[in-house]
C-alpha cells in the first residue's frame, strides 16, 4: 500500500537524520553578510572552494559598503577562482550596494527582501533564512531537487514548485534540516549519474529504486 507523502516524508527523514547526525551546512561564515556572499559564490561550485577563497574574502570585505564601493575587477580578482566569477562579482557587489544603500548594510531577515536583492533568488535566500537566522527555510538546490524527484516527493523539476510540494508534507520545523540531509544523501548516495541504490538507507521508500526493480534491474 502506498504511503501518504507526509508519512513517507517522515520516515525519510528519520532514517536520513540517523544517516547524517547533526546534519548542517559546510559553507563557512561569521555573520549573515558572510553566509549571502559565500551562497552566491557556491552556485554550480563545491562549497570546498568557495571556502578557500572566502577566507581572504572576507579579511578584506567586512562590510556591504565594502563590496558595493569596491572596483568591479578587484572583486572579480578576489573570487577569479570559483566559476562563473565576472557574473557572482556583478551581484555580489549589485546585492551588497543595495544593502549598504537600504538597509543600513545589514540583511534583511525575510524572504520577500532578500529575493528583492540583485542576483539573490529564492535558494540562496532560503540558505541564509535557515543558516543564518534560524528560521524555518527549505532550500532546493541541484541535490535536493535530485533526491525528492526520485524519492517521489515531488512530480515537478521546478524548484519553486519542489519547495511548495516538501513544504506542504514535512513539518515546519524539519524545512531547514531537510535540506541538509537531501544534500549529503545527494552527494553520498542519491549520485546524479548513478545512484548507489543498493546501498541506500531510504531506498524501500524511494519511487525510482522501485520502478528500476519491476523491471528488473537492481541499482
Ligand atoms: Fe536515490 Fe537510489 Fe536511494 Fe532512491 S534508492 S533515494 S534513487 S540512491
Amino acid at each position: 500500500m502506498k504511503l501518504p507523502q507526509s508519512e513517507k516524508a517522515k520516515k525519510t527523514l528519520g532514517i536520513l537524520g540517523r544517516e547524517f547526525p547533526g546534519a548542517r551546512g559546510t559553507l563557512v561564515f561569521n555573520n549573515p553578510l558572510e553566509l549571502l556572499v559565500a551562497t552566491i559564490l557556491s552556485a554550480q561550485t563545491t562549497d570546498k572552494l568557495v571556502n578557500t577563497v572566502t577566507g581572504t574574502l572576507f579579511r578584506k570585505y567586512k562590510t556591504a559598503s565594502d563590496y558595493g564601493s569596491a572596483p568591479l575587477e578587484e572583486i572579480e580578482r578576489a573570487i577569479g577562482r570559483v566559476n562563473f566569477f565576472r557574473n557572482k562579482a556583478k551581484s555580489i557587489k549589485g546585492c551588497c550596494r543595495m544593502l549598504a544603500d537600504e538597509w543600513g548594510g545589514g540583511v534583511p531577515d525575510t524572504l520577500e527582501a532578500l529575493v528583492a536583492l540583485p542576483g539573490v533568488g529564492r535558494k540562496t535566500a532560503n540558505i541564509v533564512l535557515g543558516n543564518a537566522f534560524g528560521k524555518d527555510a527549505l532550500a532546493v538546490d541541484t541535490h535536493v531537487r535530485r533526491v525528492a524527484g526520485r524519492l517521489g516527493l515531488t512530480a515537478s523539476d521546478v524548484p519553486g514548485e519542489i519547495e511548495k510540494d516538501l513544504c506542504a508534507v514535512i513539518p515546519k520545523t524539519l524545512w531547514t534540516q531537510t535540506t541538509h540531509l537531501f544534500i549529503l544523501h545527494g552527494r553520498k548516495t542519491c549520485k546524479a549519474k548513478r545512484p548507489l541504490c543498493g546501498e541506500c538507507p531510504v531506498r524501500e521508500l524511494c519511487d525510482y529504486y522501485a520502478a528500476v526493480n519491476k523491471g528488473g534491474k537492481t541499482g
